[in-house]
């Protein structure tokens, strides 16, 4: 399930870890919407920093440039002051989503006793938690501590995609379809929910390849999950997408594919949420221009999971222009971004020599 050549690409662009950071502090806490209980609320979401995704070790996602808030110095102690301080901000909010640049159930990043201390300062102020983490540390000795505690949880799991070739070749994950599956299996008799992400446009895909490869995917990981979060790329420093997309080799997608993705699901009963992080943002999901609208409706849409208002949103735009670029792109060896591209030949033209 590896390809060596791309993995130790890969990790040739992750650097090493500075060791500047103030490890007793969270990354960062905030407070969003989600509807981790059926309906939209308030939710805490914190970043605790650890010493990060074992995978790390040998490579890392193509995309993912988490290992720039990792400290390989963090202890049990530094956590456990990590989580004081995300309880303190906690408040009155009942709601709590914890990520870690890696997966929160994996002990070498986050220690069985930092963990408990964790789950015993939760457990009665905490009505719903979401926790992430690698298929591999989905097991029922990880999940006792949970439920010992009566702690409701779902955890989310980063599928990505459920074609193995796609995992591979071009996310470099390490894993596979057939692993998300026992693992959500094992969430899934032991009483937890799950959540399940889905990658939008991974490197080396056309975006309308991509978009039927998330179609396919959201039917198969449907039977294992409470809900689906489809996350359309954002491009993180230091990663592969970063790489390709300096050299022009690679477009984020645009807002009209995850609005067609979305309706396509809702209209097929599936619970499918998207919260794009950098939306109309040069490195995240955009379209030929800024449409804020676009993006509020992905977002109110899959709150509330009522999708009409979306629907008549693209029902009466011209997606003309849209659909001939990813035509277009689909047509061609690697997936330019012409803004960018037209831009640097701009910059070229307007050059004094
Ligand atoms: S498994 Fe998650 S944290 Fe680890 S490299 Fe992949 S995306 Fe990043």
């Amino acid at each position: 399930m590896i390809n060596r050549d791309l993995s130790a690409f890969v990790k040739r662009l992750m650097p090493s870890d500075s060791g500047l950071t103030d490890n007793s502090k969270p990354v960062s806490v905030w407070t969003e919407l989600d509807r981790l209980r059926g309906h939209p609320e308030k939710t805490v979401v914190a970043i605790f920093r650890t010493r990060g995704c074992s995978w790390y070790r040998f490579s890392s996602c193509s995309m993912c440039g988490y290992f720039n808030d990792v400290s390989s110095t963090v202890t049990s102690e530094d956590l456990m002051k990590q989580i004081d301080s995300v309880i303190h901000y906690l408040g009155d909010t009942m709601i709590l989503k914890i990520f870690t640049s890696g997966s929160f159930l994996d002990t070498m990043e986050f220690p069985a006793e930092a963990r408990d201390y964790f789950y015993d300062s939760v457990k009665d102020r905490v009505d719903k938690l979401l926790i992430e983490s690698r298929t591999e540390y989905i097991v029922k000795r990880n999940l006792e501590p949970i439920q010992n505690r009566k702690i409701n949880t779902r955890i989310a799991i980063g599928v990505e995609s459920t074609n193995d070739e796609i995992i591979k070749n071009s996310i470099n994950k390490g894993t596979g379809f057939s692993k998300f599956v026992g693992a959500a299996k094992t969430c899934i008799n032991n009483g937890f929910e799950v959540r399940s992400y889905l990658l939008l446009k991974p490197p080396f895909l056309s975006e309308a390849e991509s978009v039927i490869d998330v179609q396919r995917s959201i039917s198969d990981v449907a039977p294992y999950s409470t809900d689906i979060s489809v996350n359309p790329m954002n491009i993180q420093k230091n990663t592969l997408v970063e790489y390709l997309w300096k050299r022009g080799l690679y477009r984020p997608p645009r807002l009209w594919s995850l609005a067609r993705i979305l309706l396509w699901a809702s209209e097929k009963g599936f619970s499918v949420v998207s919260y794009p992080t950098g939306g109309n943002r040069e490195r995240g999901v955009h379209n030929s221009s800024s449409d804020e609208n676009l993006l509020k409706l992905i977002v109110s849409c899959s709150l509330t999971q009522d999708f009409r208002d979306l629907s008549e949103y693209v029902r009466n735009a011209d997606l003309s222009q849209y659909y001939d670029e990813i035509e277009c792109e689909d047509l061609l060896p690697v997936q330019f971004d012409y803004n960018l591209a037209l831009r640097d030949m701009k910059g070229a033209a307007d050059y004094q020599f």
